[in-house]
């Protein structure tokens, strides 16, 4: 049977990157074939919810990634924590983030988008959105290392895109990439509106995971157009109540594709982070994307969500 399963992996790598077959069995010799970074964007909890309601996802989400034995990375938007009387309650979800032993970096503090925001308010956002992160951070040892662009919106044109990284990094940040965007957020979102219909969330479940699939399918694609391999991937999720209920599921998923888990540092070291991206405009979009674009390189279309989800979120 394993034998079986090693074959089909092999034949699913050799596809996705013909010129240069790799070797998939994870611990056998050298490096797996496919690694994954799983970063979680709009800490506590992407949508203004109840406490409660964030209470619940944390817990659950956390418990996820402990059961899956995944590293991942929080991105925190501390604009959410300031509710009257329960500031010390949501920051306490993040504290959770932390004692687990999870990383966090900074998300601004109101989410805006670099697209439409003047540069000057862009870096005052990034800056309010600094201090509780920073503090929890450093009770651990910890300190405030990266930032992930809201919306990934790197900038309206070149010279603001240029200013902002400049400007990042002279603050001590390095800027969090993303390999596989998706739109994850959507199926989050019929996921939350399906909330009290159980056979409704399982599918929206399943759905997903497929669609998930797909997703990678096409990045491993683009990243071997690229680079003739496969680089060490960087996936965008949120914290959501989808997640929370089965990102154990979804990691499952990615290590039936051969992929081993890492953390974002770790993924950082592959030196084709170092590609040139001259990419600037109103998408937001994965940095293999802008790679292509900055070289000229064609893309194909990215696979699209379900029809059906799309009905469910578009009212
Ligand atoms: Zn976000």
């Amino acid at each position: 049977m394993m034998r079986l399963l090693l074959l089909a992996f092999a034949l699913v790598a050799t596809a996705a990157c013909a010129q240069e077959p790799v070797a998939v069995e994870e611990g056998a010799t050298g490096t797996p074939a496919r690694t994954m970074a799983i970063t979680i964007d709009d800490l506590p909890v992407g949508r203004g919810h109840s406490l409660a309601h964030q209470q619940r996802v944390t817990r659950d989400l956390l418990a996820q990634i402990a059961s899956a034995d995944v590293p991942v990375i929080g991105f925190v938007n501390e604009g959410k924590l300031h509710v009257d009387d329960q500031r010390d309650a949501r920051v306490d979800l993040l504290r959770q983030w932390v004692a687990a032993g999870h990383p966090l970096g900074n998300h601004t503090y109101g989410h805006p988008s670099l697209f439409n925001t003047p540069l000057a308010d862009y870096q005052a956002d990034v800056i309010r959105g600094e201090p509780i992160t920073r503090a929890l951070l450093a009770e651990r040892g910890d300190s405030l290392r990266y930032f992930r662009h809201p919306y990934l919106n790197t900038g309206p044109d070149l010279a603001t895109k240029q200013a902002v990284e400049s400007w990042l990094g002279g603050r001590g940040y390095t800027i969090a990439p993303v390999t596989h965007d998706n739109a994850e957020y959507l199926y989050a979102l019929a996921y939350d509106e399906a909330a009290g219909d159980d056979s409704l969330r399982a599918r929206i479940a399943d759905a997903y995971l497929d669609y998930m699939d797909e997703t990678a399918v096409y990045y491993e694609a683009l990243s071997c157009q690229l680079f003739g391999r496969e680089i060490a991937g960087i996936l965008l999720l949120h914290a959501n109540a989808l997640n929370a209920d089965h990102l154990g599921r979804l990691a499952a998923r990615f290590r039936a594709r051969g992929y081993a888990f890492t953390t974002l540092d770790e993924a950082l070291e592959d030196p084709a982070y170092a590609s040139e991206d001259t990419y600037a405009g109103r998408a937001g979009m994965s940095w293999l994307q802008r790679w292509a674009i900055t070289r000229g390189v064609g893309l194909t279309p990215e696979p699209t969500p379900h029809d059906w989800i799309l009905a469910l979120t578009s009212s």
